[in-house]
């Protein structure tokens, strides 16, 4: 089957297209180019994507400028109502996009209901944008003089998502950008880009102004058009780390507001004290949930020889029961996004072996529920991988579970702080004292305490350090709220006749 990205209009034409989204209608677009959307337990193209040329990103930029003044005006109650309605229609209609979600991302239909909720959880937190966006009053600094700072949206913002979360990803960020009074172009992953018009649509039933909410879909050629428009102000960023770093480079020289998030490679670190079972139970959940497609995976695990073979032999245990197939059907774990990435995922496993590491399961030789056409790739299970090998140095982005032997705490700690990404990371243990001191000195953005996946709730914000995020505001909760908005301080004296001083030429002070 053909893996091409790029293809011609009359192919297009059989399998249907996805258009873009621009001024509250569907749109067509100038350009001749498209690509593939997988179903990926399938392994068939079942539609197609439109590309967009950098005039319609133009449009879709002129579509927001144009919505930005009557949007920015709308009182932030009428804004709150139009996010409580999508909230209410999202939440009634959510089985609808985990079916999107499945059929063109592949991920379990719980999975894809897990995603929803969680973005979810930032709309409510939307909801709530009148009492976050408050700004702080001074009275009397001087002489009749107060001060006060208020927050106004600084504009059109681009968005720019990855394929692994195509609802959540772009709910971290639009509802925010939207609550505060921003008008938005979204470009989401051209793998699996029908879940952003979905959004959109349900946006306009929400009752949201046409032009307010943009979706352009496409590649390079779209993304750079985003990133050097004059009229957007900020680009919100999530993907793999090289493209983070060229995202958050071209945008800031272009004078843009900027936060990339990248990529990640998530340890979690076990004390000999844990609890074995719960911690191969977390291994197992955090290393093949979403087919080990997520950010936030845990993809190695750092184990003592003390209890290694033993937590082999349990994670082992665990993955025998998992069911890997058509995420439509009772599976645990669906197919990955294409057949290209998943013969790159099971190339590490032939490589591990060749690195002196131990392949305790080997994915490729499980039995699937599915379609035989599907981009299948059953759990891996890989131990004693050495620091040096590109099993353990490399993001996989797939359903291998990497052991790592250590000597204790020092040298766990000291192996995750030496690691190019900063996303997540988790500590196993019953011994607070240790929790606590890992907490502290661990160089990671996101820590769990015998919790393996620990994304922050929608009023804390999102956001790992290193490699693993560019730029100094992370997504969602209240650094949401500073991200999307300038804040203005304004000095302000009413004439009051007693106290008019006259002419004074001085630097202004506080009298
Ligand atoms: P990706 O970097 O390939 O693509 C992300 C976006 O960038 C897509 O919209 C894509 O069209 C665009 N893009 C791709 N190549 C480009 C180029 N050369 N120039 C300009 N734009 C380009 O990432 P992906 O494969 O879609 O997603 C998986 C990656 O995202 C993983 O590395 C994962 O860790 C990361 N991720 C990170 C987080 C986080 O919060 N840190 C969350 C989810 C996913």
């Amino acid at each position: 089957m053909s893996q091409t990205l790029v293809d011609t209009p009359a192919q297009a034409e059989e399998v249907g297209t996805i258009d873009h989204w621009i001024d509250g209608a569907s749109a067509p677009g100038t350009g001749d180019r498209t690509g593939p959307v997988y179903d990926p337990a399938l392994g068939i193209v079942q539609k197609r994507v439109r590309f967009a040329t950098a005039a319609d990103v133009g449009e879709a930029v002129a579509a927001a400028s144009r919505a930005l003044p009557g949007w920015r005006e709308t009182s932030i109650s009428k804004r709150q109502q139009v996010l409580f309605a999508f909230r209410e229609l999202l939440n009634s209609r959510k089985g609808e996009l985990a079916e999107i979600l499945t059929s063109e991302h592949g991920k379990v239909l719980s999975d894809a209901a897990g995603e929803i909720a969680r973005g979810l959880e930032v709309v409510e937190y939307a909801c709530g944008i009148a009492q976050l966006m408050k700004g702080e009053y001074s009275e009397q600094v001087s002489g009749g003089i107060d001060v006060y700072t208020v927050r106004q949206p600084i504009g059109v913002v681009g968005i720019i998502s990855p394929f692994n979360f195509p609802a959540m990803v772009p709910l971290w960020f639009f509802p925010m950008a939207i609550a505060t009074g921003n008008t938005v172009v979204l470009k989401p992953s051209e793998k699996d880009p029908s879940a952003a018009i979905w959004l959109a649509r349900l946006l306009q039933e929400a009752g949201l102004p046409d032009g307010v909410f943009n979706v352009v879909h496409g590649d390079k050629e779209a993304v750079d058009a985003v990133l050097s428009h004059p009229d957007i102000a900020s680009i919100s960023f999530v993907g793999s780390t090289p493209i983070a770093q060229y995202i958050y480079e071209t945008a800031a020289r272009n004078g843009k507001r900027v936060q990339a998030l990248g990529g990640a490679k998530n340890h979690m670190l076990v004390l000999p004290d844990a609890d074995l079972d719960l911690v191969a139970d977390s291994a197992v959940n955090a290393g093949f949930g979403s087919a080990g497609e997520r950010c936030m995976a845990i993809s190695v695990v750092l184990a003592t020889d003390s209890i290694a073979d033993d937590l082999v032999a349990k994670v082992k245990q665990r993955m025998a029961g998992l069911k890997t197939g058509d995420g439509r059907r009772s599976c645990d774990m669906g197919p990955l996004i294409t057949e290209q990435h998943r013969d790159k995922v099971a190339t590490y496993i032939d490589r591990a072996a060749g690195d002196g590491a131990t392949v305790v399961v080997d994915g490729r030789d499980g039995e699937f529920d599915g379609e035989a056409s599907g981009f299948w790739l059953g759990p891996t299970l890989i131990d004693k991988v050495p620091l040096d090998s590109p099993v353990y140095t490399d993001e996989i982005f797939g359903p291998v579970l990497s052991i790592v032997r250590v000597e204790g705490y020092e040298d766990g700690l000291d192996i995750i702080n030496r690691g190019k990404y900063g996303n997540g990371t988790a500590i196993f243990t019953n011994d607070g004292g240790a929790a606590r001191r890992f907490q502290r000195e661990v160089q990671v953005g996101m820590v769990g305490v015998n919790v393996p996946i620990p994304v922050p709730v929608a009023y804390h914000s999102f956001g790992g350090w290193k490699a693993s995020m560019f730029g100094d505001a992370k997504a969602y909760g209240p650094a949401a709220v500073q991200f999307f908005t300038r804040e203005k301080a304004i000095t302000s004296r009413w004439l009051d006749p007693a106290t008019h001083g006259g002419i004074n030429l001085g630097f202004p002070q506080h009298d």
